[in-house]
């Protein structure tokens, strides 16, 4: 009896940082390639993006035929990098996370690189928190309907 091959999808919620060294599917196995052409034992894998435009296009029921069923509920349940990296960090230091050590030694490299460019990641921190402060005060004068 063979195997039913299912598609696989891109862990999109992996840090930004890791371009092809730990990249790995949405279940858990490893990329070759690049987050540009990743692929798995050969095969193409896909993104979020290719599986919701499938999605709108058969509906959930034919993509779990189509695609491996862990890769769409991980794709489902976690969040991408861009909305909410708390999220993503929590998976992949989690204890079952395939990735836990090689985001130990990303994290150790990180403080390093911090280390060596206080400065940079000071007036980066500032600017963060002055966009904040912006977006704060747009929402505040629209609450107030001076928008
Ligand atoms: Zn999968």
């Amino acid at each position: 009896m063979s195997a039913i091959r299912r598609e696989h999808l891109l862990r999109e919620g992996q840090p930004p940082w890791r371009q092809t060294e730990g990249l790995l599917t949405e279940c858990g196995k490893p990329i070759v390639g690049s987050r540009d052409d990743p692929t798995y034992n050969g095969a193409t894998v896909y993104t979020r993006a290719e599986l919701a435009a499938f999605i709108r296009e058969h509906g959930q029921r034919r993509a779990v035929l189509v695609y491996c069923v862990t890769c769409v509920d991980a794709a489902q349940r976690w969040k991408e990098w861009a909305e909410d990296p708390n999220s993503c960090i929590n998976r992949e230091s989690g204890p079952y996370a395939p990735t836990a050590e090689t985001l130990r030694r990303e994290l150790f490299a990180l403080a390093d690189l911090v280390r060596l460019h206080e400065e940079e990641f000071d007036q980066l921190l500032r600017a963060r928190d002055e966009t904040i402060n912006l977006a704060d005060r747009r929402r505040e004068k629209k609450r107030q309907g001076l928008m």
